[in-house]
């Protein structure tokens, strides 16, 4: 008899299902066999003890056998007419665990009913084999990554114990009233250890970011001070370079932000450190605007733009990626280390902005990024120290304790702090920090983290815990090397206050004091906010202004809010028309100033301007106009504040 189609397609399928090592079977709706394959059939019996045939009774089926309840809710789900798949584990004869993967799928009767279920097994040990190499491989790069990370903490500490006390101790000589070759030589340490310092910097935040471990800081900031301290630096290093600074500040810009303002400064430091680099004539710009705002955020827009060599437009999309260096064939400009632009670009995504570049070869660049800040309050910002501060005997009863094993920065401690007319005393380790605080009462502790035998955690732990009130209380800074962020975490458990990354700078330094010299620097603080309520110390006269203009609030209100923002662009502007040596432009712009401070109850900066103005009608000495222009801009500063803390307080 010839043999039909349907007889080679049972016989065919047949030898497919014997031939494969994969465990085939169907069962019906109550769970008993229509069909099995041979591999499936040893393996019931190998591992189960079980001689499988179709008239079983359900509840011995496969289904009820495999030792695992997913089993059965997997061929239940196939039964409810959903195909799925399940990895489970099973025991095998020799006692090995067996790994499998389980394909359940329903079967249809002629009405399209579901009428019971197939199910395919293979081994999937190898597989697990690999998953369970590659979970191994991934705990391995993990344990890497923890060790780099601890390698990189470790070593950041011994390169910056050393730069701390370069840096330090140059400061301190530098004020000495050395000769001249002298002071250009400490000059020029500090220079090379800045850069160096820069260079460390540099790959310690790649290494934090590459390692996950970047975090920001969320504190108020004055935005125009940090944009101020920005300014100065890139002004000198752009007229050593001959060219111009332009910066310009959108007079909506809000000038008390909440946000991370130390990196707010790197990423524009990079940009702007970039432009005066690649730019050889012609100009550099930094523009801030406002992209969106709302009641209790803003969002800004910066630009740095420049007049350089450009990038090709073929490596635009590659110049945030890590050590990429456009002109590496020109010695001069390939100095530095490839890493700016990428940290820099990280930096601002990490902070959920983004960052674009546009860019023309010959022509010049212009990089661009928008950040998110919250608004915040003028008193939310502790004063900051200014130079003057620096040398006065501003601390004279303040008692602190430095505990430092390092014989340098003992001595660079001693210094400073005592510079400042604070009463110093040194503990060289942890023990001898114990025995000190049980004896002697200070006001403060400056405490290094990393000690033999008692390190500072332990220390700090012992006078929260252990020593007589009030001591107990004394607050803790954590002076060290380290800058990761988990340090700082785990310093805040252990008690400690606050929290000073070596190398320290004096201002880092002061303003702990000033924190914590707390009773005094806060009795001054109440004063200064008394003193402008009460008007005694206030640079704006707004009794003035009320007379002049009436007493309706709305009106007051609406005055201030334009001094407050209207004026400051006004002053930029002046500042960017005297350092382009506009004095027409400029005289323009001082002449209305003029009438400005004499309306706001100012008369001796409206007399400044107008001295200002003759100087510039004159063409007198252009060195001259802008110290006078500058003492405008403290004195305008000042009132500002002033106006925005009544305006505040009106608006509460
Ligand atoms: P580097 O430390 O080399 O400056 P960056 O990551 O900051 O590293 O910059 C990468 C490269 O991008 C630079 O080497 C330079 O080739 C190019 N580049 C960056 N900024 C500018 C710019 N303003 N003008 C021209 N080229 C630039």
């Amino acid at each position: 008899m010839p043999l039909t189609a349907e007889d080679l397609h049972t016989d065919m399928f047949r030898m497919v299902l014997e031939s494969t090592a994969d465990q085939v079977f169907a069962a019906d709706m109550s769970g008993k066999y229509l069909l099995f394959n041979e591999a499936h059939r040893r393996m019931m019996l190998e591992c189960y003890g079980q001689e499988i045939h179709a008239d079983m009774a359900p509840e011995t089926m496969a289904c009820h056998r495999y030792d695992n309840g997913q089993f059965r809710d997997a061929c239940m789900k196939a039964c409810i007419g959903q195909p799925n798949q399940l990895f489970f584990e099973f025991g095998s004869p020799d006692f090995r665990k067996i790994w499998a993967q389980a394909n359940f799928n329903p079967l249809f009767d002629g009405s399209g009913q579901v009428c019971g279920l197939s199910v395919f097994i293979s081994d999937a040990s190898e597989s697990k084999a690999t998953e369970k190499e590659l979970l191994a491989e991934k705990d391995a790069a993990q344990a890497d990554a923890k060790a780099k990370s601890a390698f990189l903490s470790s070593m950041s500490h011994e390169i910056r114990t050393p730069m701390n006390a370069i840096l330090g101790l140059t400061d301190i000589l530098l004020q000495q009233n050395l000769e001249e070759t002298s002071l250009e030589n400490l000059r020029a340490i500090r220079f090379s250890a800045n850069n160096l310092l820069a260079i460390i910097n540099d790959i310690l935040d790649f290494s934090k970011i590459e390692a996950g471990k970047f975090s920001f800081e969320n504190h108020p900031f004055d935005l125009f001070q940090v944009l101020d301290e920005i300014n100065r630096g890139i002004r000198i290093s752009a007229q050593n370079k001959n060219l111009l600074y332009e910066f310009r500040l959108a007079p909506e810009i809000p000038r008390y932000l909440r946000g991370d303002a130390v990196r707010l400064s790197q990423i524009l430091l990079n940009l702007l450190g970039n432009s005066v680099k690649f730019t050889k004539t012609g100009k550099v710009q930094l523009s801030a605007d406002v992209f969106s705002e709302s009641d209790t955020q803003v969002e800004l827009e910066f630009r740095v733009a420049d007049t350089g060599i450009g990038i090709p437009k073929s490596q635009l999309s590659n110049i945030f990626n890590s050590f990429t260096q456009v002109h590496r064939g020109n010695r001069f400009l390939s100095q530095g280390t490839g890493l700016g632009l990428s940290i820099t670009r990280r930096l601002v995504e990490l902070q959920e902005g983004e960052i674009r570049v546009e860019s023309e070869v010959g022509k010049g660049s212009e990089f661009s990024f928008r950040l998110r800040y919250l608004k915040a309050m003028p008193q939310e910002l502790l004063p900051e120290a200014d130079d003057e501060e620096l040398h006065h005997n501003q601390f004279r009863d303040l008692k602190v304790l430095v505990v430092e094993d390092n014989k340098i920065n003992q001595l660079l401690a001693r210094q400073l702090l005592s510079g400042w007319g604070v009463h110093v005393e040194v503990a060289n380790d942890g023990f001898e920090a114990i025995a000190m605080l049980q004896r002697r009462v200070f006001d403060l502790i400056l405490l290094d983290l990393q000690m033999p035998e008692i390190d500072g955690f332990e220390v700090a732990r012992f006078v929260r815990k252990t020593i007589k009130a009030p001591m107990n209380q004394i607050p803790i800074v954590a002076l060290t090397a380290d800058a990761f962020t988990e340090t700082r975490q785990l310093t805040q458990a252990a008690g400690m206050n606050d929290f000073i990354t070596k190398p320290f700078q004096q201002k880092d330094l002061l303003r702990v004091l000033r924190r914590f010299s707390a009773q005094e620097q806060e009795s001054n603080q109440q004063n200064e906010i008394s003193q402008i309520e009460t008007g005694i110390l206030q640079a704006i006269d707004f009794e003035f202004i009320r007379e002049k203009f009436g007493k309706d609030p709305e009106t007051f209100r609406y005055i201030l809010g334009v001094f407050i923002h209207d004026i400051a662009g006004e002053l930029i502007s002046v500042q960017s028309l005297l350092q382009e040596n506009n004095n027409a432009g400029a005289v323009r712009l001082v002449h209305k100033l003029v009438s400005t401070f004499s309306a706001m109850g100012m008369p001796e900066t409206a007399f400044t301007v107008s001295l200002v103005e003759r100087l510039l009608k004159n063409n007198d000495d252009m060195v001259m106009i802008r110290e006078k222009w500058t003492q405008v801009d403290q004195e305008y500063q000042k009132a500002r504040i002033q106006a925005e803390m009544v305006l505040d307080s009106l608006n509460n």
